[in-house]
């Protein structure tokens, strides 16, 4: 998994934990209307200190929201939800309830347990709290068992809690892997919409992107950029002389050169046919000429081979700074007659021209013409 795959892979388990913590928020305000009903009804029937406890559990499971509300950690609201809905199954097993119907309360926990933590977790506090019941049903003696099952009712109730806990695994574990195959293929469609299938380099529409992004970057904070305009000179004539498929190796080729030569922060992207552009942050006018430049040189001294037939590659260049333009589209125009210019010019150049006479600039980048 790449590093912006796993980037995407956490923004989606990120978005999933905030839905849990949506319907978390929705289960704590029911939770707290049925225990408020229950005791409510517990109290009308005679069993004021049951009432009580149940109104202490509603209260619990309000204080745990009011802290979510505060504090905004999902992972405290998920463990303050999963304890205290363990405490308060565990406070029925032990009491019966009213009429030894508490533990029927139980089959809501799997569910819960399995879609609010990890199925390992989950797995493993489920046994804890079976453990728990198998000690309240065997020793009706201890002292904080109030209530006695019949064996039938046991042996029915770990019967059919098994069956249930099972299900619930299977189904949550079945769940999870279909999320992940389907975050998995949206990320690869996602970048198959972003990527040239030929070259694997960004394509039109996410340099496009990317280019408004860096406009916003600059508008805001200042930071310039540049981009240069690429196309590869006499290009029909590869295709016409050496076969089309000689002309994709070369466009291949052509992008591997410039991820090479280019920096990390740099963008190059197929702009169309045999045309590139190249986004670079962060970079002066001067800087982008000198780096168009090296990629020149770099073509140019490279063997482009196809079937053992060395190729004919050399590429034009229109470089443009955004201090130069007001806008993206102001930006392309002018890197593209720039890049006319170094056509007619002769090809196998980089426009606006570069000074060759005249003294260097300090950090030794001579400076660039007024052409454009
Ligand atoms: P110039 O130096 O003026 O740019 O000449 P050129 O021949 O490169 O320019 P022109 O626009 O006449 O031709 C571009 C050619 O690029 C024509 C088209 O068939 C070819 N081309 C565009 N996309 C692809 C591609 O994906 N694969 C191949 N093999 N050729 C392509
Ligand atoms: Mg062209
Ligand atoms: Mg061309």
């Amino acid at each position: 998994m790449t590093q912006l795959t796993r980037a995407r892979f956490e923004t989606a388990v990120e978005q999933e934990e905030i839905r849990v913590s949506q319907i978390l928020t929705w289960l704590s305000s029911m939770a707290i209307l049925f225990l408020l009903g229950i005791g409510a009804k517990s109290l009308i029937s005679g069993h004021g200190h049951h009432a009580l406890i149940l109104w202490l559990f509603a209260a619990l499971v309000a204080v745990n929201m009011v802290v979510f509300w505060r504090t905004g950690n999902r992972t405290r609201q998920k463990t303050g939800m999963i304890l205290i809905v363990a405490l308060l199954f565990a406070y029925l097993m032990a009491s019966g309830g009213e009429s030894n119907t508490g533990p029927l309360w139980f089959y809501v926990f799997p569910p819960l347990l399995f879609y609010l933590t990890d199925l390992r977790t989950g797995t493993l506090l489920l046994l804890g709290c079976l453990a728990f019941a198998a000690v309240v049903f065997r020793f009706p003696q201890l002292p904080f068992v109030l209530a006695e099952y019949s064996n039938d009712f046991q042996l029915r109730f770990f019967a059919t809690i098994t069956f249930e806990s099972i299900f619930c695994y299977v189904l949550e574990a079945s769940r999870r892997k279909a999320r992940n195959e389907l975050v998995g293929l949206a990320i690869m469609h996602e970048r198959a919409a972003r990527t040239d299938e030929l070259t694997g380099l960004a394509n039109r529409r996410d340099i496009h992107q990317r280019l408004l992004a860096e406009f916003g970057r600059y508008q805001r904070s200042g930071h310039h950029f540049s981009v240069v305009l690429i196309d590869l000179d006499l290009f029909k004539r590869i295709n016409d002389e050496y076969s089309h498929n000689a002309g994709d190796a070369v466009l291949k080729q052509f992008a591997d050169l410039m991820r090479s030569v280019l920096r990390q922060a740099d963008l190059p992207a197929r702009w169309g046919g045999e045309e590139f552009l190249v986004l670079l942050p962060d970079t002066s006018l001067v800087q982008a000429l000198t780096l168009a430049e090296r990629l020149r040189e770099a073509v140019d001294e490279t063997p482009f081979r196809y079937q053992d037939r060395r190729l004919p590659v050399t590429i034009s260049a229109g470089v443009c700074s955004i201090s130069q333009s007001g806008s993206i589209d102001q930006l392309l125009r002018q890197a593209d007659l720039n890049l006319y210019e170094a056509k007619q010019a002769g090809r196998n150049r980089i426009a606006p021209r570069v000074r060759s006479r005249g003294p260097a600039q300090p950090n030794g980048v001579p400076e660039p013409g007024t052409g454009s």
